[in-house]
């Protein structure tokens, strides 16, 4: 079977050329983890809004060691008090309370001798100890995150504290799954000889939901023709992204490519140069992206990897992930005509193969830290090459 095959990166290439990034919609601050901002946030006002105490203790005026000082009220967080601190006065006052009028630094409780009315201060007090100006942490009008940043806790609690309660976000790629095949059976399914639990749809999934997706449709479709344009057909209606694994290739029970196509999903590429990953099926109709993935479960995490997770970046408008590196820390044995993804585990920057790397072995995939491309070529690639990692995570 003589097709033309892409090289990895001509294919990536050609599947960002069709991704667009999603519509922005506006979200409750807290249902805004993972997604990408599409707004520019500034402080709304200082942060914090007042002066205030680090510290437990007593706020009174800078001054030496020693001072006996009247204590002429409490402010407490939330509280605060409007009597002023005069010479010789101190007001008690706890972590994050609002400095009084009159007062400029804050004696903690360790420093002082607290008789109930009076204090006396141990240490000397100078101007500002143990006080947090107002605007320390954000200034009013001052850029607290930029348009296109990845919303993790810290970018939430920050839009928060500048004020905000909804965020302008790139709206989450909307992704069905399809796996398929006449062996396939549900997980913890009894099986018939012949029979398999299905575990791409799970694996798919999981992946799916990593990088950001919502999954609207996980379906099992037996191995015919008409089940499968069914599928695809409602998978198209309701996803951004459809990803499928299984029936690519070309036996007579392999109908995704047929099914697509009277679908009126373009083809733009069939076939990689890649292991494990060969034949892997990419097209689109209108905005909407289709995976067709190899059947086999390593198969489908890698080319997900390869070829999805990117897709889903872009949709989000995430930049493309940072490609790592690794020294082989063992010769491994290069492709003639294909490169290798090969499941790896890292011992202090070296990569060793977790063990044996048959499309179907999902074990030796469970023990990996992350794929090795080894480049195609002869014999085997030395032990202390430098090699390209690929996170496992999409
Ligand atoms: P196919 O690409 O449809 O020829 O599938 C290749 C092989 O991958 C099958 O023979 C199964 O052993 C395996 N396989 C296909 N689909 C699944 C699935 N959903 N879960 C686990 N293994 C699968
Ligand atoms: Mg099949």
């Amino acid at each position: 079977m003589t097709s033309p095959q892409l090289d990895i990166a001509s294919a990536q290439a050609i599947v960002l050329e069709h991704c667009r990034a999603l519509p922005t919609e506006e979200v409750p601050v807290d249902e805004a983890l993972g997604l990408t901002l599409a707004e520019q946030i500034v402080a709304a006002a200082d942060v914090p809004s007042m002066a205030n105490s680090a510290m437990d203790g007593f706020a009174a005026e800078a001054g030496e060691s020693g001072r006996e000082l009247k204590v002429i009220g409490e402010s407490r967080a939330g509280h605060p008090s409007d009597v002023r601190v005069g010479p010789g006065e101190a007001m008690r006052i706890s972590t994050g309370a609002a400095m009084p009028a009159g007062a400029n630094a804050v004696a903690p409780i360790e420093v002082v001798e607290d008789a109930g009315d009076s204090v006396t201060l141990l240490e000397a007090l100078v101007d500002g100890q143990n006080v947090r100006s107002a605007g320390e942490d954000l200034k009013a009008g001052s850029e607290v995150l930029e348009d296109g940043r990845e919303l993790g806790p810290a970018e939430l609690g920050i839009a928060v504290a500048a004020g905000r309660a909804e965020l302008s976000v790139i709206r989450r790629p909307l992704v069905a799954v399809i796996a398929t095949g006449d062996e396939l059976r549900e997980p913890g399914a009894e099986l018939a000889p012949g029979e398999l639990h299905d575990s791409n749809l799970t694996t798919l999934q999981a992946m799916a939901r990593t990088a950001g997706a919502e999954v609207v449709l996980a379906r099992q479709v037996g191995d015919d023709p008409q089940l499968t344009r069914e599928s695809f057909d409602e998978a198209l209606q309701l996803a951004d992204v459809v990803v499928c694994s299984g029936g690519v290739s070309v036996g007579p029970h392999d109908h995704v490519k047929g099914a697509l196509s009277e679908l009126g999903v373009e083809q733009h590429f069939w076939r990689v140069a890649l292991r494990p990953g060969r034949p892997t099926w990419f097209g689109s109709r209108e905005e909407r992206l289709v995976f067709g993935l190899p059947g086999n479960p390593v198969s489908v995490m890698v080319t997900f990897l390869l070829f999805v997770a990117p897709a889903l970046r872009a949709l989000q408008r995430r930049a493309p992930q940072q490609g790592l590196a690794a020294t082989l820390g063992e010769p491994i044995k290069r492709h003639p005509d294909r490169d290798e993804c090969v499941r790896v585990r890292l011992v202090e920057g070296e990569a060793f193969a977790t063990g044996p790397q048959g499309s179907h072995i999902l074990s030796s995939m469970a023990l990996a830290d992350a794929l090795a491309v080894v480049p195609r070529g002869d014999g085997d690639l030395a032990a202390g090459s430098a090699i390209e990692l690929l996170s496992l995570q999409p």
